[in-house]
């Protein structure tokens, strides 16, 4: 498959990276350590249209696509993998997901604030007893005349100290499981809604993770995202676009740490050589490149699928599984690579270590994918619907 990128595409994704370069980078390691958010660099990306690419015009995006939201969330994560949060706060678990299973009032409310960076949107899905068992959340919306009152918890939730609207699942009817499953779009300043921090992380410093306690929230019943009963669906539709982003998230830091291995293998001298001279390295390098080329077929793959509305959640998981070792595998090598240098923080390799990790964490873990991978290919329950 030719994956020759239109001019349009060429285009913001030479933004994107002129970007990374000129604002990101000379910033990033000192927010990193201050665990400082960068609010001002995510209205700026709003204004440059990076989280609108796969949004229609008619809601404030460019109508790119996803194989353009890949490649500039790709870019960003070369730098920044906190910044690269934001690629699914304001577009595909927030915005994408309002116009995939929002109408046309939500639509038009809620999108345009998103992807233009003027409101920070979060995602509600994880619980302290539910992270890969999505049906065991216990955040229950109960029906009271013109609203919902929720009562739970939420944990793990990038923004939540932060965002001003959250995508929050909960339950509407417990009692039939996955069916009583429903989403909402939450203004996170209503009344009874508290967020803190969570326990500090080992990476993403530069992005605020938090627990949301819900306590008699009043939720208006047009808040309601899509049907009663489908906020699973819902939810899984979602997290097929979020999976995207992280796999081209992971693509990012790969690349980024060729790019380190490569300037450093060059002028690191032992032995009277440069290291790269010695085929040891050589053999580390190889294999980074030729993974994460693979990686970004998949990637692109992907993101080309959901562009032509092919249904993929099979190559979907294919991609997010295998980017996201690569990313942790080519972190290895170039730690190897580098050496002292490589765990200082006077190189970027040891962040870029540390994104990587989180990206078999996020958006179904390593072992979840393969199960739906291998679920598939034996025929217990096809991926693709
Ligand atoms: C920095 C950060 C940001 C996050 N942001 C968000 C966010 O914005 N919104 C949100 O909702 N969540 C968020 N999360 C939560 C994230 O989605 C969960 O961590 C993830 O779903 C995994 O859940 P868990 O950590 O509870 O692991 P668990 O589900 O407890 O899994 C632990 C281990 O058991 C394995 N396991 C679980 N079930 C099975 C099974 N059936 N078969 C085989 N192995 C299994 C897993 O693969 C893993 O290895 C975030 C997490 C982090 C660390």
């Amino acid at each position: 498959m030719d994956f020759e990128f239109n001019e349009e595409i060429k285009a913001i994704s030479d933004m994107a990276s002129r970007f990374a370069q000129r604002e990101i980078l000379p910033r990033v390691a000192e927010d990193e350590k201050n665990h400082q958010f960068q609010r001002d660099l995510i209205y700026k990306m709003g204004e440059l249209g990076f989280f609108g690419c796969p949004i229609p015009e008619e809601y404030g995006g460019s109508g790119l696509g996803f194989l353009a939201h890949a490649v500039v969330t790709e870019e960003i994560s070369k730098v920044s993998g906190s910044l690269r949060a934001a690629f699914n706060m304001q577009t595909m678990g927030t915005a994408r997901e309002i116009y995939q299973y929002g109408n046309e009032e939500q639509r038009k409310e809620y999108i345009p604030r998103l992807v233009s960076g003027e409101w920070l949107g979060c995602i509600g899905i994880t619980e302290s007893d539910a992270g890969s068992d999505v049906g065991a959340i216990r955040t229950k919306a109960v029906r009271d005349g013109g609203v919902y009152r929720f009562n739970g918890s939420k944990t793990w939730i990038t923004y939540a100290q932060v965002a001003d609207l959250g995508i929050i699942y909960a339950y509407t009817d417990p009692a039939v499981k996955y069916k009583g499953l429903s989403a909402f779009i939450v203004d996170m300043k209503s009344p009874g809604v508290t967020a803190g921090p969570t326990a500090d992380k080992l990476g993403w410093h530069a992005c605020p993770t938090g627990e949301i306690v819900f306590e008699d929230v009043e939720v208006p019943a047009e808040n309601l995202l899509g049907e009663e009963g489908r906020g699973f669906e819902n939810c899984m539709g979602s997290l097929d676009n979020t999976r995207l982003t992280a796999a081209a998230g992971a693509l990012g830091v790969s690349q980024a740490l060729i790019d380190e291995s490569i300037g450093y293998a060059k002028t690191r001298e032992q032995f009277g050589r440069p290291i790269g001279q010695f085929q040891m390295v050589q053999e580390e390098l190889a294999q980074m490149i030729v993974e994460t080329e693979a990686a970004r077929l998949l990637t692109y793959r992907c993101a080309m699928q959901k562009d032509r509305g092919i249904g993929n959640t099979l190559e979907t998981s294919m991609a997010k599984l295998f980017s996201c070792d690569v990313a942790s595998r080519a972190a290895d090598s170039a730690l190897r690579i580098l050496g002292a240098y490589g765990y200082s923080t006077e190189y970027p390799v040891e962040r870029l270590l540390r994104d990587a990790k989180l990206y078999q964490i996020l958006e179904g873990s390593t072992y979840i994918h393969k199960i739906i991978i291998s679920n598939d290919a034996l025929g217990y329950r096809k991926a693709n619907r």
